[in-house]
This record gives C-alpha cells, sequence and structure tokens, in this order.
C-alpha cells in the first residue's frame, strides 16, 4: 500500500504537481489517465524517487519516505517501475537481465537468483529465451523481460508508465495481458495508460489528473459511465 498526502512538484516555474492525494491499496491496480502533460509521469516518478518531491507526504507499507531519506535504494527495491522505453541492458542476456539486480542489489547467490529468473521468465511467458540478447527480441518480448526484471525485487508495488506505447499495434496484446496475469495475482499497481479497453477491464479504479491535479477518481463503471466532472467528460469524448 503506498499513500501520497498533499505532494507538490514543480520544475522552475512551472507547477506540475499539485496538492496530490492518493491512496494505493495492497492488490490495487490504479490507472492513471490524463492528457499529456497533466503530470502523470512525475507523479510515477516521485512515487519510485527518481524525481524529488518539494513537499507532502509518500507513505509505503505504512512507512513515511522522507523525501530527503539516504535509503533511496531501499525504496527503489519495494518499488518497481516499467518505462515506455524498456532500458534493457544491452550486452546482457535475457535471464543476465533478469537477475543483475537481485545479484548486485539483493546479493542474492547466483544459484538463488538463477531459479527466480527462471520463474519470472516462465511468468511472462520468455522461458525458452533467457540465453537471447534483447537487440533479437521484439518490443513486446523486450517488454515482458522489463517487467520481470522489476519482478525480480520483488517489490511491494509495481508501477506502469506506458507500458505498450512503444509498441507495434499487433504486440501491445501480450503485453497488456501479462500485466492483467499481474493483477490476477494481486500485486499492487499503478499503471499510466492511453488503453482504455485494459483500464476498464483490469482497473480497480481509475484516477483521472488534468493540469497537475487529480480532479476524479472512480471505479470503471463510475468512471466510464457516470463521470461526475466536466474534465472528465470532455477528456473522454476526445478519446472515443
Ligand atoms: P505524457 O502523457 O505526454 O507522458 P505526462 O502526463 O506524463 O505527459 P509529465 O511528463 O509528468 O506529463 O510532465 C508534466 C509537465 O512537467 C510537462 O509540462 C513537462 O514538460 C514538465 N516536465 C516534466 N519533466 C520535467 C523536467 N525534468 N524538467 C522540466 N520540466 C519537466
Ligand atoms: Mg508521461
Amino acid at each position: 500500500m503506498i499513500q501520497v498526502e498533499k505532494l507538490n512538484k514543480s520544475f522552475g516555474d512551472l507547477h506540475v504537481l499539485k496538492d496530490i492525494d492518493l491512496t494505493v491499496y495492497e492488490s490495487e491496480v490504479v490507472c492513471l489517465i490524463g492528457a499529456s502533460g497533466s503530470g502523470k509521469s512525475t507523479l510515477l516518478r516521485c512515487l519510485n524517487f527518481l524525481e524529488k518531491r518539494d513537499n507532502g507526504k509518500v507513505i509505503l507499507e505504512g512507512q513515511e519516505i522522507k523525501k530527503d531519506t539516504h535509503d533511496i535504494n531501499e525504496v527503489r527495491q519495494k518499488v518497481g517501475m516499467v518505462f515506455q522505453h524498456f532500458h534493457l541492458f544491452p550486452h546482457k542476456t535475457v535471464l543476465g537481465n533478469v537477475i543483475e539486480a537481485p545479484l548486485m542489489v539483493k546479493k542474492m547467490n547466483k544459484e538463488k537468483a538463477t531459479q527466480l529468473g527462471r520463474e519470472l521468465l516462465k511468468k511472462v511467458g520468455l522461458e525458452d529465451k533467457e540465453k537471447v540478447y534483447p537487440s533479437k527480441l521484439s518490443g513486446g518480448q523486450k517488454q515482458r523481460v522489463a517487467i520481470a526484471r522489476a519482478l525480480a525485487m520483488e517489490p511491494d508495488i509495481m508501477l506502469f508508465d506506458e507500458p505498450t506505447s512503444a509498441l507495434d499495434p499487433e504486440l501491445v496484446g501480450e503485453v497488456l495481458e501479462t500485466m492483467k496475469q499481474l493483477a490476477l495475482e494481486g500485486k499492487t499497481m499503478v499503471v499510466v495508460t492511453h488503453e482504455m479497453g485494459f483500464a476498464r477491464e483490469v482497473a480497480d479504479s481509475i484516477v483521472y489528473m488534468h493540469e497537475g491535479r487529480i480532479v476524479e477518481r472512480g471505479t470503471p463503471d463510475e468512471f466510464f459511465e457516470n463521470p461526475k466532472e466536466e474534465r472528465t467528460k470532455e477528456f473522454l469524448m476526445s478519446t472515443s
């Protein structure tokens, strides 16, 4: 579970996140949607401490993470992140990519890490690719490796920032299917996505952001069938 209270973030004069309050419960899947520039990626990056917030609280599994924490690496272990562009290590095999962090950060022994890596590759449907290098994979396969790699740290929560936006349309489905499986297994997830079908089907809760504020939050039914705010209605009209 992660709780955000009154979080603000500016880049110079640009106030990008404005008094964000957000709670994501254990095993909940939250889809974060909103127009380009509304602050979705910045919010995820503040949750993962890739970006330092100006003020406000972030509480992870009941523990407040101060903005000047010295344990950023520890926090990052608890918060997995998957990006639009996969950021795999090109000189490592698929299995090498997945076990890098358990070996280096968690100091897991090679045998145990390899076993974990193989289990995760199986989970994302790539058990036959462990010896392959990323350049030989399709975009959908690369993204599934990136998901396995994030899972290898056994994070409490997984953040996805438009994980399918860089993919050819025919490869989107396999990545969404992998994410849906994780959701069904009870992983706590925050997903920035333009895939409204996925949001509708998989999310427990939809959060709509506009100009740095959370304007509306609801179940998919409430959100898509009966949006309350004018802004949300306009957004839904523009996407349909
Ligand atoms: P998109 O849907 O296009 O990915 P987004 O909702 O993820 O958009 P952000 O990337 O969070 O939006 O950006 C929000 C605002 O903050 C934008 O105006 C962007 O230009 C600005 N911004 C983001 N990162 C930085 C940065 N490192 N320095 C300065 N401005 C930034
Ligand atoms: Mg973004």
